[in-house]
């Protein structure tokens, strides 16, 4: 802690000189803030994280989780590593059942014949071999369908078109998720023959976006897809003015057992290894695109961050493990971490997960009690230049992944990118290389990079902090 204060003290220029070199004789405080400050600094003129973005989206590209893509993005991202100079680098399997998407389609069949532009959400079931044409119950709000009586929906197909809200830090996409997650099961609960909802996605393009749905235990599993927005429009508008018959195919499939692996690099700490700074980003991706922004970026930046703190003279004293989680997007690979490294929970200092896009980082939050040590304050003046900022408000959640941890009570860091556009091509076929600014992409491997630095450079004891501040 004293340590800390030093730095922070340097940092904003309260101490003389003369005490600057006390300080600085009595511990390597200070060429450990400017060992981070620089790291910052390199990471934004460092061309290897687009380099191997493009080469995972080009030379892998899409990698659904349990498919033979992702196998191929295991044994890249091992081959990666230890090119990147990773120590420990190993693949830890779990199984899922792995959801393939089959043909799908829609369209309306009357009063005005239209195709519709729709994906399956993933885990959906599969129509019958020729479809299933009904008519619509339309609802404009997510709320009104839960209001819905049971029974009131039979032999139809639901429509929910209750719209995403555009913000910078991704919240409402956390409040619109219940419409794809729950949905199809509230709707069969009300006697619905299938469901389609208004895709979660900020864009007007005719590219809809999928994303997992999570069926309840006791209802029946009824199918279910993405409507593109000016698809949701047209049936909001035609339903307006009378009844409206659908059909929809969709014929996805299920391995189960399908293999994924959680892939491991560590950077060896040099003087206290077994406690961890764990983070990471998940190499899974949707099979639409080629998962550039989900998670490629994440994966990135990551990795480029722990990349470059590998590659310093000197070797922060904990050890950095870089995680690249397996199936994220079908949310079991957390869960298959968690599990496999019970009992060493209370070594990992501090976990995050880089998982929103590749654009500029704008804030840091840190667990509770940290933004006003000296730890935070010294993040806090490194990251100024970067263009971001310490959020004093607590990190309430990091990744998916790292959701089981955070249980587990490891503390969390919540790294926020700009998110205002980050919807507009998450999940689709839009989701590509070219979305990406390099110079954003590296601005956020920056700030992960100091943060990562000084997580594992520091004796920071994040628990205690929290203890301190309840
Ligand atoms: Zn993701
Ligand atoms: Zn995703």
């Amino acid at each position: 802690m004293a340590r800390m204060f030093w730095i922070a003290t340097l940092l904003v220029g309260l101490a003389s000189t003369a005490d600057a070199v006390k300080a600085s004789a009595a511990h390597p405080l200070e060429s450990l803030a400017v060992t981070a400050s620089s790291l910052g600094q390199k990471a934004l003129d460092d061309p290897a994280c687009f380099a191997l973005l493009e080469s995972l989206t080009t030379e892998i590209g899409q990698r659904l989780a349990g498919t033979e893509a992702h196998k191929r993005a295991v044994a890249w991202a091992e081959a990666k590593l230890k090119a990147g100079g990773f120590e420990n680098v190993h693949s830890e399997p779990f199984t899922l059942p792995a959801w393939i998407r089959g043909a799908e389609s829609a369209e309306i069949v009357g009063p005005v014949p239209q195709h519709l532009a729709i994906t399956a959400l993933g885990g959906s079931v599969a129509t019958d071999a020729s479809g299933i044409e009904a008519e619509i119950a339309l609802f404009r709000t997510y709320a009104e369908l839960l209001a819905a009586p049971p029974g009131s929906l039979a032999g139809k197909i639901a429509v929910v078109t209750q719209r995403m809200v555009r913000t910078q830090d991704g919240s409402g996409y956390g409040a619109a998720n219940p419409i794809r997650r729950s949905g199809p099961s509230e709707a069969a609960r009300r006697g619905a023959v299938a469901y389609l909802l208004r895709s979660l996605g900020t864009d007007s393009h005719r590219l809809p976006h999928t994303g997992a749905l999570n069926y309840n235990d006791g209802t029946s599993r009824i199918p279910a897809a993405a409507l593109a927005n000016p698809d949701a429009d047209q049936l909001e508008r035609l339903a307006a003015l009378g009844s409206v018959r659908v059909r929809l195919l969709l014929t996805p499939t299920v391995h189960e057992n399908a293999p994924s692996w959680n892939v491991v690099g560590e950077v060896k700490g040099a003087e206290r290894p077994d406690e961890i700074v764990l983070i990471g980003g998940h190499l899974d991706s949707w099979d639409l695109g080629t998962g550039a922004t989900d998670d490629g970026a994440g994966i990135a930046i990551a990795f480029g961050a722990a990349r470059l703190i590998a590659g310093l003279p000197k070797r922060p004293s904990r050890t950095i493990r870089l995680v690249l989680f397996g199936a994220e997007e079908m949310d079991f690979s957390g869960a298959a971490y968690a599990k496999a490294h019970e009992g060493e929970f209370g070594k990992i200092v501090v976990a995050g997960e880089a998982d929103f896009g590749a654009r500029t980082v704008y804030s840091v939050q840190l667990p509770l009690g940290a933004a006003d040590s000296d730890f935070g304050l010294t993040l806090g003046r490194i990251i100024a230049p970067l263009g971001a900022n310490l959020d004093r408000r607590p990190a309430l959640s990091s990744g998916e992944d790292i959701r089981e941890l955070q249980k587990a009570g490891v503390p969390v860091v919540s790294v926020h990118q700009d998110g205002l556009d980050y919807f507009d091509a998450h999940h689709t076929a839009d989701d590509t290389l070219d979305k990406i600014d390099p110079k954003q992409l590296d601005q956020a491997v920056a700030v992960w990079s100091v943060f990562t630095y000084l997580a594992a450079a520091t004796d920071v004891d994040f628990r205690s902090l929290t203890a301190n501040a309840k």
